[in-house]
C-alpha cells in the first residue's frame, strides 16, 4: 500500500536515462487547420526534442512521511568498531551505504578489495607525507615537513595530568578582549571619539533647533 503511493519512474523515463533510448519520447501532435491569418500549420507534427524532454522531466509532488531506516552504516572505523551511524542512503563520513557482513566488511568484493588496499595505504604513510611532494616543498620554501621519529616523541611527551589547571583557565578569549577593550586608556579615547561624532552629526542635521544649540 505504501509503496504504491510513493512515485515511481516510468517506463518512458526509464528507457530515456537507463538505456539512452532517445526515441522512447518522441511525440507526434495532429495540427488541427488553424483558422488564424497569422498562424500557419507546420509541416512536421513531431514535437520538438527539447519539449518532449520537459514533458518527461515534469515535477511530481510527493508528500509522505519517509519510510524509516532500518539499516545503520557499518563502515569500520579502525577502532575495532563499525560506524553506527543510520543514513538513508549515504553516510557523512563513509560515503554510499552498502551491503556489509558481520566484520563490516563490504559484501561486493570489488568494493572490499579497495576499501582495504586504502586502508593498507594510510596505515604506511598519511596522504600529506609523500616523499616527492614533500621534497618539492623543502626546495621551495626551506621548510622541511618531513616527520621523524624526534618530533613523534615530543609530542607524546606532553604530560597530561587530568587535573585543571586554573591559570590556563583563566586566560580564556573573553578576558582578553576584556582587558584590551576596557582598559582606561582606551575607553577614554573611544568615548572622546564618539563624542566627536555625535557633535558633528548634531550640528550638521539639527543646527537650527533650539535644544541641541544649547548643547553644543
Ligand atoms: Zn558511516
Amino acid at each position: 500500500m505504501e509503496s504504491a503511493t510513493i512515485p515511481t519512474l516510468t517506463e518512458d523515463e526509464i528507457k530515456y536515462f537507463f538505456h539512452d533510448d532517445s526515441e522512447c519520447i518522441k511525440r507526434t501532435f495532429i495540427q488541427h487547420d488553424v483558422q488564424n491569418f497569422f498562424v500557419r500549420p507546420t509541416e512536421k507534427n513531431d514535437v520538438p526534442e527539447s519539449l518532449n524532454y520537459s514533458i518527461l522531466m515534469r515535477k511530481r509532488t510527493f508528500v509522505n512521511e519517509l519510510p524509516a531506516i532500518k539499516w545503520k552504516c557499518r563502515a569500520p572505523l579502525g577502532n575495532g568498531k563499525l560506524c553506527e551511524r543510520m543514513d538513508r542512503y549515504k553516510c557523512p563520513f563513509h560515503g554510499r551505504i552498502i551491503a556489509r557482513n558481520e566484520q563490516g566488511q563490504a559484501v561486493d568484493e570489488k568494493i572490499r578489495i579497495q576499501e582495504e588496499e586504502q586502508l593498507a595505504k594510510k596505515r604506511t604513510t598519511p596522504e600529506w607525507q609523500d616523499p616527492e611532494m614533500l621534497e618539492d616543498i623543502r626546495l621551495a620554501t626551506g621548510i622541511d615537513l618531513r616527520m621523524n621519529e624526534e618530533n613523534k616523541k615530543k609530542k607524546k611527551k606532553k604530560k597530561e595530568s587530568g587535573l585543571t589547571e586554573l591559570g590556563i583557565e583563566e586566560n580564556t578569549v573573553r578576558k582578553r578582549l576584556e582587558k584590551k577593550l576596557f582598559n582606561r586608556s582606551s575607553l577614554k579615547r573611544i568615548g572622546a571619539a564618539l563624542d566627536r561624532d555625535e557633535r558633528r552629526r548634531n550640528e550638521e542635521k539639527f543646527h537650527h533647533q533650539f535644544n541641541y544649540a544649547c548643547n553644543n
